[in-house]
């Protein structure tokens, strides 16, 4: 029997669920609906089910026999603040919210692989299904482990998935090392003295300043990180000024961005360094500067030994398609911060072509339904190997 044909009883309930999922989006921590939805099918498959970690977070436990091995599955389970464009049958039925990530596919992946090993028990061990809310930066994850996750539920590795437009449903990326940027927010407000625009001798002007500043900050990325360690600096916000006053200077300009990395010395060294060009800036047109700089999540990296017990399930299912090479992304995931508490890997399963060249995030994404049974088989069997009877 092929890795992928053991799924297929299962299969029209999980496209059916998903597409339930797809039509009733829920923003971060207003997962309400979806985690009743998914702790309700937990309990009927007979797990232990946890509500309430991480607000509307879900933790289900499935215990095997005596084996001493605990792993947590991690999928998420919210949408974003975006309309979707497309008509489709199981189109968001609530205006400005869509499953644009593909979040729905990887909860009913996760509950579909949870049914299929509370039926098969063909391991022993510990399994915690982890239904983490809020993803998408508003912090999810940091929330359950906040509230707990790793005390109550420990483990010895922790796995993520997300799916990735781009690569066949039935190939998967396995890859070592840095997979996702840390994400990080900075803001500031250079603050001079607003003048007459005629007059600028008689006050400070703080939008020359910025000027200065965003001319010079793709210097830190260009002249200060090493150039074989991948940064983005971007600034993505500047506010000064009144388009209805053209005669006069402001004595404020607030600029905000975002700066990724894949490691923690470069993360560090964005923060130090957009800092220094900030105040020195501020220094070098006399005017005063407030810095900040917001860290929201760190880099995914993959552990080496987690990796290998990833590729080998991955190998299994997917044959010469898990693939050990594939660029990391300059988004964030805040699996991360699971990833701190236990050895972790994070998984690229294939979403089929990026469908009219829609992309995560873009109001005409949709997770592939021909993906569902091959991530089930992943998960099933990264838990039927690692916990194969110890
Ligand atoms: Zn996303
Ligand atoms: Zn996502």
């Amino acid at each position: 029997m092929s890795p992928l044909s053991r799924f297929g009883n299962d299969l029209p309930f999980l496209t059916a669920l998903r597409h339930d999922l797809h039509a009733h989006p829920e923003l971060g921590f207003e997962e309400e609906r979806t985690s009743a939805i998914v702790a309700r099918h937990l309990e009927e498959a007979g797990l232990t089910v946890h509500r309430g970690l991480g607000k509307t977070g879900v933790v289900a436990t499935l215990q095997v026999g005596n084996g001493q091995r605990r792993i947590g599955l991690r999928a998420d389970m919210d949408a974003l603040a975006m309309p979707e464009k497309p008509d489709r049958p199981y189109k968001s039925t609530v205006p400005g919210k869509m499953h644009a990530c593909g979040h729905d596919g990887h909860t009913t992946m996760l509950l579909g692989a949870a049914r299929h090993l509370a039926a098969s028990r063909n391991f022993s061990g510990t399994v915690h299904f982890i239904f983490q809310p809020a993803e998408e930066g508003r912090g999810g994850a940091r929330k359950m482990v906040e509230d707990g996750l790793f005390d109550r539920f420990p483990c010895d590795a922790v796995y993520g998935l997300h799916n990735m437009p781009g690569l066949d449903v039935d190939e998967m990326a396995v890859v070592e090392g840095p997979q996702l940027a840390s994400s990080d927010s900075w803001r500031l407000t250079f603050k001079g003295i607003g003048t007459h625009g005629a007059k600028p001798h008689l006050g400070r002007d703080p939008i020359t300043a910025a000027g200065s500043f965003l001319a010079a900050l793709q210097s830190i990325v260009g002249r200060v990180v090493d150039p074989l360690q991948p940064a983005v600096v971007s600034a993505c916000s500047v506010q000064a000024g009144d388009p209805q006053a053209l005669n006069v200077i402001p004595d404020l300009v607030e600029i905000g961005g975002t700066a990724r990395a894949y490691s923690p010395h470069v993360r560090d060294q964005l923060e130090e360094e957009i800092g220094r060009l900030a105040h020195g800036t501020a220094a070098m047109f006399g005017i005063e500067v407030h810095y900040d700089f917001i860290r929201r999540i760190p880099p995914v990296i993959n552990d080496a030994d987690a990796t290998r017990r990833a590729l080998t399930a991955a190998r299994t299912v997917f044959g010469e398609k898990a693939r050990t090479a594939f660029p990391p992304s300059t988004a964030g995931d805040d699996f991360s911060f699971f990833a701190a508490e236990a050895p972790g890997c994070y998984v690229w399963l294939g979403n089929g072509p990026a469908i009219d060249g829609a992309l995560h995030h873009n109001t005409s994404y949709d997770f592939n339904d021909d993906a569902i049974a091959a991530g089930v088989a992943f998960w099933t069997t990264l838990v039927e190997q690692e916990l194969a009877g110890e």
